[in-house]
């Protein structure tokens, strides 16, 4: 009897991932599977493809779950539940979800304290598991989260990287009627944008060397943009900064040329 197949996107070797047939993952006591509605693309998932493995275990297993070499990529997405193992309590078949793609190790200390972020070997969905690239994905229990009626799949894909950057803003301590500055206008970047206008800055100035993300920037609310590359930047960037609070930097930038000015 052959096993049912989906197409999944997998990984096979830095510029190597192919777009085949794979087995339909099925469930354990404590897994949910999902049936993928929309699938981002992260920058880890780009760095696996450009000169990975990176996280992927490419030549020693991921202890939490024995997963080695092919992987199906992708951590950023949204589904339907298909099918819940017999402990699962927390979702239920045709459930909206989205997935928080960190694994947590039932041994690490900082599970009893919360911080099961910090917990080790750190492991994600589409890396040290299959992912989202493909028709189904059986995840952890712990990693699901229903999503509301009125968010779409779509949305719901971009929940893992908005939580970054919610995350980001609430790192930097921005205040109601603070300004900042934003480093950085990738997809990241742009969310920070949204978070912080959100946590109530007055002030949103974004820098960036690629005027269509500093286009995006403006149109979702940011109140100046300066590109990187202009031989006045830091000039212009100077004369704002007296009145700006709070510096967010996003990791994309530390490669450019406007770090690079930063820094001078
Ligand atoms: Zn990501």
């Amino acid at each position: 009897m052959s096993v049912p197949a989906m197409k999944a996107a997998r990984w096979y070797a830095a510029k190597d991932i192919r777009v085949e047939d794979a087995p339909i993952p099925s469930t354990g006591s404590k897994q949910v599977k999902i049936e993928v509605q929309y699938a981002g693309i992260c920058g880890s998932d780009l760095h696996e493809y450009a000169h990975g493995p990176m996280l992927i275990p490419a030549n020693v297993p991921y202890p939490l779950n024995g997963h080695i070499g092919v992987t199906t990529l992708g951590h950023e997405f949204s589904g339907v539940v298909t099918e819940v193992g017999e402990e699962v309590k927390q979702v239920k078949i045709g459930d909206r979800v989205v997935v928080e793609p960190l694994f947590r190790n039932p041994e690490s200390p900082f599970i009893v304290t919360g911080e099961y972020n910090l917990s080790e070997p750190l492991g994600f969905v589409g890396l040290t598991s299959n992912g989202g690239f493909a028709r189904f994905v059986v995840v952890e229990d712990y990693m699901v989260h229903a999503i509301p009626d009125n968010m779409s799949f779509e949305q719901g894909a971009l929940v893992e990287p908005a939580a970054v950057a919610v995350y980001a803003v609430k790192s930097s301590g921005l205040k109601l009627g603070q300004s900042c500055v934003i480093f950085g206008a990738g997809p990241i970047g742009l969310l920070c944008v949204q978070a912080a206008i959100a946590a109530g800055a007055a002030t949103v100035i974004v820098v960036d060397v690629a005027e269509k993300r500093l286009e995006k920037a403006l149109e979702i609310g940011a109140t100046q943009v300066i590109n990187g590359k202009e031989k006045m930047f830091r000039l212009r960037l100077s004369n704002s900064l007296p009145a700006v609070q709070i510096f967010i930097l996003m990791q994309q930038v530390y490669r450019q040329h406007t770090m690079r000015e930063l820094l001078v």
